[in-house]
């Protein structure tokens, strides 16, 4: 049985500020039936996306991943891998020694903005362009060997197997032309063989299921694979029976992964009972209206934005910065331009324990506001502890769902994303949240999931080759 939820009475200088302040950030709070409500539609959602009658229509879309097997700690091989859609690009050579070990190296590339939002052909040249450097770096160049590719593709994709997989939307900010609907690892493979680089892409996966394969070779208890980070998703492992739109085989295991896209939960207006019109104005001024709302309550390209705006509404309502409250009009502060506050800023802020707030300060100092009041820095921890505890409580309904619906005694669910790894509560709060949710009879774990975006492709990889590859002298 939940607590009774505790009414917070907040202690500003000046006292008064409290209920004001309570009135704007009331449409972020989310009582504990909501909460239950969530999980009966997100149930239904997931069932429709599973039905083949109703899965044309349905927003979570609980694509099939064509990955049956987990790891088990045994596989062996040197594979490349391909890490695209999260905060980094990367190219991964990594070598799967058996016993559990696994060691790689890795190097980091950028994807400029003129990249993420220009032609199709463009990326997928660039991607093999930053393959080719990697690998002659590597000194694995011309080698004879053709190196078999794990692609971590971090978008949804509707699947036919374990190397073929259309995009059906672009999501974080990508809008390359000539890419929906095509098949990205033909696409990819393209560029490849243009640049004349012996390698062939065998597998493209989410990065949730990268998560879930990583943290499944050292615990295999792991069901779910959990990213909350430049976006946000989930996958876990189904059996078949309930899979109605699968097309492969029912060879043993009798199971799939499925790669949910949770993050288009209520993109046909089921969650509106709870967005507020800072949800709204981050969806309008985004690269897709409309689409991924459950992400854009939840994730790291979102958070920020969603804090920035409720800032700038207390700022007009003057209970925000009144110091400043001459000067704000033209003061610079990027406030006021989209993407003014980062993510990371939340993160920072929410670090201050107490009441001396200097992490708050140095971000309100930071974005413009010199010598802000006691009652500043308050108002503005409130705001991101509210907005990401919403988001934390969210992640948590979803993660429940899973959780309760895979039914076995012990679950663990393997984690990864910049917001989970850098915000100071966002693990606690949602813990504490599926204490209240998961059923009683299961126990849970929640694990940090080592570079799955890079080991998870390369396992898939690996068991994709199965024994016709071997490690290369
Ligand atoms: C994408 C998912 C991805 C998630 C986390 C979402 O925007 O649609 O495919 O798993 O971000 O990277
Ligand atoms: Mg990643």
């Amino acid at each position: 049985v939940a607590a009774p939820a505790q009414q917070q009475t907040r202690h500003y200088r000046q006292p008064e500020l409290n209920d004001q302040i309570e009135t704007v950030l009331d449409s972020l709070k989310i009582a504990d039936d909501q909460l239950v409500h969530i999980m009966h539609l997100l149930e239904a959602e997931m069932n429709a996306g599973l039905s083949p009658s109703t899965h044309d229509q349905a927003v979570v879309k609980m694509f099939p991943t064509y990955v049956k097997n987990i790891p088990t700690g045994t596989e062996v091989g040197q594979v490349l891998a391909l890490d695209l859609g999260g905060t980094n690009f990367r190219v991964l050579l990594i070598d799967l020694r058996g016993n559990s070990r696994i060691e790689l190296t890795s190097k980091i590339f950028l994807i400029p903005q003129s990249i993420m939002m220009g032609d199709g052909k463009q990326l997928f040249r660039h991607l093999s362009e930053c393959l080719h450097e990697f690998m002659l770096k590597e000194h694995i160049l011309n080698t004879d060997v053709c190196y078999p590719i794990g692609f971590t593709f971090s978008f949804p994709c509707s699947q036919e197997g374990l190397a073929s997989a259309r995009l059906t939307s672009w999501t974080k900010g990508f809008s390359c032309s000539g890419v929906v609907n095509e098949d990205v690892v033909k696409l990819f493979q393209n560029a490849i063989n243009e640049k004349g680089i012996n390698a062939k892409c065998v597998a493209l996966i989410n990065d949730t299921v990268g998560t879930l394969m990583a943290c499944a070779y050292k615990d295999p208890a792991t069901a779910v694979g959990l990213i909350l980070g430049t976006g946000t998703n989930a996958c876990y492992i189904e059996q078949l029976d309930k899979v109605g739109t699968w097309k492969g085989d029912y060879d043993e295991p009798k199971q799939v992964i499925i790669n949910m896209e949770w993050g288009a939960f209520g993109d046909n207006h089921r969650l509106d009972f709870i967005r507020t019109r800072y949800d709204e104005e981050v969806d309008l001024s985004s690269t897709n209206p409309g689409r991924q709302i459950f992400e854009k309550m939840i994730s790291g390209l979102y958070m920020g934005e969603i804090v920035r705006l409720i800032i700038l509404d207390l700022l007009q309502r003057e209970l925000l910065f009144l110091g400043h409250r001459d000067t704000y009009g033209d003061y610079k502060t990027p406030l006021y331009n989209r993407g003014g506050f980062y993510t990371k800023f939340v993160s920072t802020v929410e670090t201050d324990e107490g009441i001396k707030f200097s992490n708050t300060r140095r971000v309100l100092e930071d974005i413009g506001i010199q010598n802000p009041t006691f009652d500043d820095c308050a108002i503005v921890q409130h705001i991101c502890r509210q907005v990401s505890k919403r988001a934390a409580k969210l992640a948590a309904a979803g993660l429940s769902v899973l959780i309760n619906r895979i039914g076995r005694p012990n679950v663990t669910v393997g984690v990864d994303g910049s917001l989970y790894r850098y915000h100071p509560r966002f693990k606690t709060n949602m813990e504490r949240c599926m204490d209240m949710l998961v059923n009683k009879s299961i126990q849970f774990k929640i694990a940090l999931s080592d570079d799955g975006s890079g080991k998870g492709a390369a396992l898939v990889a690996c068991l994709a080759e199965g024994t016709s590859w071997k490690k290369p002298a």
